[in-house]
């Protein structure tokens, strides 16, 4: 593979970062109060090459709550505990083209079969994983996720404290799947230990060296440790690519060609195999829940790079 020269990535990702950052599309989430709250002006990009280089760009310790990207991880954890077959049967992976929250995906399906990259598949592959007390089940999510930043991370209080006291929606989803037999254990534990999850704190360095995991093949690139099959990195990789932006996931794969995930926070990672992994934040979101200048940063990269994974190239 043609390495890449260290002055040339850190000349896009400026590039990028100068294109975008007056951009001032879209709006913070706020139907969870607390990420209302965030600055809306920070901008970040980090890439980790699939060796271990890492580069970053803008506001680097800028620390966001990781929202939906954490359902990759999860979704990688219950790959690695069940194997993939348990995903396909017990949860479902076609991408629901509807969004992130949607009660009516769950109705639509006659197996009741979800996405594990939204709400409802993503607090049923919590219930999933090994571990009947919260502690115990929470520990051995935020261990593995360590495990992909390379470094301790922590839950922000105040995302946890401000998703759980208006969590009705994801409650209601969870109620009615346990009602179809597709939630697989307490409902109050699971969907606690979800926001958990997705109140996390990273920096868009901790993203991007969390998905370099899989543009690696499932070896950390700079800890080395084996995290994962290679087999579940090519399976989580093609869940990505089809539902990681949920309703336009299909505009993004047209436009850019990588596997990514968003999240509400404004992170979204991306991932070329074999290459690298991008992450980029900003907290103004379009209509879908995708951050504007994440998107955009992303895909300027990927152009420059030559980077899709639909190319011949
Ligand atoms: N915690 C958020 C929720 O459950 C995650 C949604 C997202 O990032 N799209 O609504």
């Amino acid at each position: 593979a043609r390495p890449y020269d260290p002055q040339k990535v850190e000349q896009v990702l400026n590039t990028a970062h100068a294109l975008y950052k007056d951009t001032n599309a879209g709006a913070n989430a706020d139907y969870i109060p607390a990420l209302a709250k965030v600055d809306s002006s920070l901008f970040a990009i980090a890439i980790v090459t699939a060796d271990g280089q890492v580069f970053t760009q803008g506001d680097i310790d800028a620390t966001f709550s990781i929202q939906s990207i954490s359902k990759v991880f999860t979704l990688a954890l219950a790959m690695e505990q069940q194997g993939s077959e348990a995903i396909v049967d017990k949860i479902g992976v076609n991408a629901t083209g509807l969004p992130f929250n949607s009660v009516a995906a769950i109705e639509l399906n006659q197996d009741r079969s979800v996405n594990p990259l939204v709400n409802a598949g993503a607090m049923a592959t919590v219930s999933l994983l090994e571990g009947d007390k919260t502690q115990q089940k929470w520990q051995s999510i935020a261990t593995w996720y360590d495990q992909f930043a390379g470094r301790e991370l922590a839950v922000m209080n105040e995302v946890y404290q401000s998703e759980s006291a208006t969590n009705g929606h994801n409650l209601a989803i969870a109620e009615l799947l346990k009602s179809y037999d597709r939630f697989y254990g307490d409902v109050d534990m699971n969907l606690d230990i979800y926001t958990r999850q997705c109140s996390v704190g990273v920096t868009t360095k901790d993203l991007a060296m969390m998905a370099s995991v899989l543009a690696n093949g499932g070896t950390h690139p700079v800890t080395g440790e084996a995290l994962m099959t290679a087999e579940n990195v090519q399976r989580v990789l093609a869940v990505m690519a089809t539902a990681g932006l949920y309703e336009t996931s299909g505009d993004w794969a047209f436009q850019v060609g990588l596997p990514a995930k968003s999240g509400v926070g404004g992170g979204i990672i991306a991932v070329m195999p074999g290459k690298f992994a991008i992450a980029a934040f900003s907290p103004k979101l379009d209509e879908a829940g995708n951050s504007v200048r994440a998107q955009r940063a992303i895909d300027y990269i990927a152009d420059k790079a030559n980077a899709n994974v639909f190319s011949h190239l």
